[in-house]
């Protein structure tokens, strides 16, 4: 090469070297790249730098901070919710009622004689609801006025029909906590409708609320949108108690998660889910989240990705999936004979799926030699020069029990591809919404989730269901029970 050459190769691989390196150093900050793509473990630090001067040190440009739409940025200014002194929000929609409902006691408490149509009634209260009735390809709003009324027994008692009041959520310092009642403006059906809007739909309060006046012809304030979403929240509690023990009861586990955010704290949404339930829960990322969900003395087999957190159970399958991405991000790169040991890697792990799903088990001589080489491979590359080369091949060997389990036991499934899909859905509304606001919300947020997914896992019809789990929260009944459609 003549001297021009060089120096004109060398410049190109020194703007080649820049440009790489500003890219890295790229987020949605410095970039159009949207703040979902950012790191969440930097999310903070990112915050507390001062504000980026413009690249011609034009401070005046940095001067008015563009909108990002971080959740933290709101996080100094005022609290969510209405300002105290702010004006309120009233119906301007008169209610028209269509039919009213007496409640009368029927039987003394005291002595235990039938209240008889004869004796004479006081009314003691009454109120409105309206409710939504879901016919065959329609739906419709109705109002209904419930009357209570008191009778006096013969006796002396004075029996009292009232609405029933049911689960109550506390936060200390809150002005007013959420306490279900019958006595309540938006009927149980009514009131699952809005929460399925937001919680399977994904849309905000005041979408919902505008969906409800243009379609429905419904006014609603959005603390009452609020209410109905939070409501069906609390009543899924109990239930999810229950889907715990049938997941630590279960042969076969699959467990992910994925990074939430909790007024733009970074949290953890954890994902169990089996052949006929789900569980999500929000908290940290610490391994003792994952033993206080599946318990201390879980046996079945959990199926995972490589997190430290579930390493320690002794019946692992490894999901396959992601050592294959891995494996393919070597092949395409430019890690040199490292590439080589990718693609191997990739075709052999391939091959070994198939091999056991098409009935093959691990006594075949076929199946032996497969797993043979892709162990020699590892052993072969796990001094590689090339670091991710040599971390691949080391993560493999290191856990290659639960790499492999699967071919010993044809039932385990080689990729967790049942816990990702589950978490698609939440991660879909965590970019819109940001997560949620408070260790409530985010406890509600993942009980009505894991009961909206187990009723489809089970094949329940879903808002029947939650209809009913909120009719009978709201009057302190125990929960009724997802049951399979097959046990129903
Ligand atoms: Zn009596």
């Amino acid at each position: 090469m003549s001297r021009e050459e060089v120096e004109e190769w060398g410049w190109r691989q020194h703007e080649l070297a820049r440009s790489l390196a500003n890219r890295l150093g790229e987020d949605s900050s410095t970039s159009s790249r949207p703040p979902s793509s950012d790191d969440p473990y930097r999310r903070g630090e990112r915050e507390k730098k001062p504000a980026a001067v413009g690249p011609g040190g034009d401070e005046t440009s940095a001067a008015a901070p563009e909108k990002t739409g971080d959740p933290a940025e709101k996080k100094a200014s005022r609290p969510a919710g209405k300002r105290p002194g702010a004006k309120g929000f009233w119906r301007s929609q008169p209610i028209v009622t269509s039919a009213e409902i007496a409640h009368a006691p029927t039987v003394c408490a005291a002595c235990g004689a039938v209240l008889g149509l004869d004796l004479k009634r006081r009314c003691v209260g009454a109120h409105n609801s309206l409710e939504l009735v879901r016919g065959d390809m329609s739906l419709q709003v109705t109002a209904t006025k419930h009357v209570y009324f008191a009778v006096r027994c013969p006796c002396g008692h004075d029996n009292v029909a009232r609405p029933g009041v049911g689960l109550r959520s506390d936060i200390e310092g809150r002005r007013r906590n959420l306490q279900m009642s019958e006595r309540c403006l938006v009927g149980p059906m009514l009131a699952t409708f809005i929460a399925a809007l937001s919680l399977r739909f994904r849309l905000s309060r005041s979408k919902i609320q505008e969906f409800l006046h243009d379609w429905l012809g419904l006014e609603l304030g959005t603390a009452t949108i609020e209410r109905c979403i939070h409501e069906f929240g609390l009543a899924s509690e109990p239930v999810v108690e229950q889907l715990i023990e049938d997941v630590r009861a279960a042969e076969i586990v699959h467990v992910d998660e994925t990074p939430w955010y909790q007024k733009g704290d970074l949290r953890w949404m954890w994902v169990l889910v089996t052949a006929t339930t789900t569980v999500f829960h929000i908290g940290s990322r610490r391994k003792e989240e994952l033993t206080a969900l599946i318990g201390e003395a879980f046996l079945g087999w959990l199926i995972t990705d490589g997190y430290a957190a579930y390493r320690d159970h002794p019946r692992r399958q490894r999901c396959l999936a992601h050592l294959i991405r891995k494996g393919l991000a070597l092949a395409e790169g430019y890690y040199g004979a490292g590439s080589g040991f990718g693609r191997d890697l990739v075709r052999d792990l391939r091959r070994l799926i198939e091999r056991i799903h098409d009935g093959e088990g691990d006594d075949m001589p076929a199946v032996k030699r497969l797993m043979a080489r892709i162990k020699w491979n590892c052993q072969c590359n796990r001094d590689e020069f090339e670091k991710k080369v040599r971390e691949l091949a080391g993560e493999i060997l290191n856990d290659w029990d639960a790499v492999v389990a699967f071919v010993g036991d044809p039932d385990l499934p080689p990729t967790n591809n049942e816990a990702e899909r589950a978490l698609r859905h939440a991660v879909i509304a965590r970019r819109i919404s940001f997560g949620t606001r408070t260790d409530e919300g985010s406890r509600f947020y993942a009980a009505a989730l894991s009961v909206i997914d187990t009723c489809r896992r089970r094949g329940v019809e879903t808002w029947g269901y939650v209809g009913s789990l909120i009719a009978a929260a709201r009057a302190s009944l125990p929960p009724p029970a997802i049951q399979t459609r097959a046990a129903a």
